[in-house]
């Protein structure tokens, strides 16, 4: 037997895999389960993004890329920046990587030296605490609460600073909350990075899936203090493709080129062109998605709530937070009740650090989410 890493021996697999697994596997012994776990979009990608791949391999377009991705790519990224963000960024701020994941994954080794911390909002995507540990940092947990749409409270971050915080980790819209942060909280985030010398790290991957509020980049407050990371992912529904990006000070961006240039070398050339038709011209694919995942949302937010699991309306994502302690168990206890009794897939909050929830996606088809619904009510003895 050999050794693994005390590194990687750290690492917790991600809950969100563990359940699709054993959803996969009950479906594959013949169990028609409902899955409200995925964390992507259900539709195909637009039709003219895959013209631009197939043009893309036509043409040869098959080879090593440069490490921080084509130029073509980051133009057209700064061009979305202005136009969609209001921020001014060169072609050398930019970096485009392997997902938005190791554009994260690149930020957090460039910028982390073991003991250095990093407060990130709670509940929380598992990955970010999980790579920052894996980094050699130390993840600091800011709690935010349903009540109040889990907004994040700026005096609660400024009292989880020391002097080994380094960064601080923003996701709206949110991962698993559905939370979109306003003017006034990312102006006061904006300026306690300035203040104690902080880096923002903001997670903008859900900013098309929005619905009753307004995406701001908090970039525009603190440009020297944030970098950006988006991707085609979740606004394209391009989950498979692989392409995320980062935008932030010159120095951090040619830090993680040189993480990069030394991993994966460059993200998939193909896909690099099919992300500048993508990000180019999507307004009608976004627009459509969105009215369809509001849709979705408001069904299954009255839904869960009639069934006596109390549910905040999110603001953006695709995801719910439904209290269950009706279900009388602990979130991981009830996640499994409702997988086998309910064969509806969710995902247990414990790795979000969401006691007592269930994360549901509403990334499927609006007959699926009757289906939950339905189910769900008959293991609870109500009706939605
Ligand atoms: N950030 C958040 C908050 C996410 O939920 C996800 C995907 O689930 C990602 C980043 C990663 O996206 P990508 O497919 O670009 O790696």
């Amino acid at each position: 037997e050999f050794k693994l890493s005390d590194k990687v021996r750290s690492l917790k697999p991600s809950s969100t895999i563990a359940v699709t697994g054993r959803a996969l596997e009950l479906q594959r012994a013949g169990v028609d389960v409902v899955s409200m776990a995925a964390g992507e979009p259900d539709f195909d990608t637009p039709e003219h993004v895959k013209e631009a791949a197939y043009a893309a391999i036509r043409a040869g377009k098959t080879r090593y890329t440069p490490v921080q991705g084509i130029p073509e790519l980051r133009e057209t990224i700064c061009a979305k920046f202005e136009r969609e963000n209001g921020l001014t960024y060169s072609p050398e701020q930019v970096t485009v990587s392997t997902g938005g994941k190791q554009a994260l994954f690149n930020a957090f080794f460039a910028l982390l030296d073991p003991g250095d911390e990093v407060i990130i909002p709670a509940p929380y995507w598992v990955s970010y605490p999980e790579m920052v540990a894996f980094a050699g940092g130390v993840p600091v947990a800011v709690d935010t609460q349903p009540e109040n749409g889990y907004d994040l409270d700026p005096a609660a971050v400024a009292r989880a600073i020391t002097p080994r915080t380094r960064a601080i980790v923003l996701n709206s819209p949110a991962n698993p909350t559905g939370a979109v942060y306003g003017e006034a909280t990312l102006r006061a985030v904006a300026e306690l990075a300035v203040k104690h010398g902080l880096l923002i790290i903001t997670d903008e991957m859900y900013e098309h899936i929005i619905y009753d509020a307004e995406h701001l980049s908090i970039a525009r407050f603190a440009p020297e203090h944030t970098l950006t990371i988006n991707g085609a992912s979740k606004a394209y529904a391009m989950t498979g493709w692989r392409i995320g990006y980062a935008a932030g000070p010159q120095a951090l961006i040619r830090a993680m080129n040189a993480i990069q240039g030394q991993s994966t070398s460059n993200a998939n050339s193909v896909a690099q062109w099919a992300a500048v038709a993508a990000i180019q011209d999507s307004s009608a694919f976004i627009a459509s998605a969105r009215e369809q995942f509001r849709r979705r949302r408001d069904r299954i937010v009255s839904g869960l709530n009639d069934l006596g699991l109390p549910t905040p309306l999110p603001q953006g994502a695709f995801y719910v937070m439904a209290d269950t302690s009706r279900i009388h168990a602990s979130e991981l206890e009830a996640a499994r009740i409702i997988l086998d009794d309910a064969r509806v897939a969710v995902v247990p909050g414990t790795d979000f650090r969401a006691p007592g929830r269930v994360r549901l996606s509403y990334a499927t088809s609006f007959e699926n989410i009757e289906k939950a619904l339905g189910r769900m009510g008959a293991l609870l003895s109500v009706s939605a």
